[in-house]
């Protein structure tokens, strides 16, 4: 299993083991984010999910959920005026 140097905890761990995403967007997360912290985000996505009734059927949901991801994730810096959504309980990284 190769490892990565992950862009969000900044240590060298193991690369995402699942496919998550397809396209571009699912060869950047296995460069540059470890296993271990797309753990975190699929927790956190579950509870954004919940908390802001994200609806993954349409596009709008699926684009706000990528976006959280990219924050969440530091892919991307915050757009101008929008912050990561918040919900309680983040797990601390370990
Ligand atoms: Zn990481």
């Amino acid at each position: 299993m190769a490892d990565v140097t992950c862009i969000r905890c900044e240590q060298t761990r193991e690369a995402i083991k699942d496919n998550p995403y397809g396209g571009k967007i699912g060869l950047t997360l296995k460069e540059k984010i470890c296993d271990l912290c797309w753990q975190e985000w699929y927790a956190q996505s579950i509870k954004i999910i919940n908390e802001y009734r994200i609806s993954l059927r349409d596009q709008k949901g699926r684009d706000e959920l990528s976006k959280q991801m990219k924050i969440f994730l530091k892919l991307e810096p915050a757009p101008e005026g929008e912050t990561a959504l918040q919900v309680e309980d983040t797990p601390p990284s370990k």
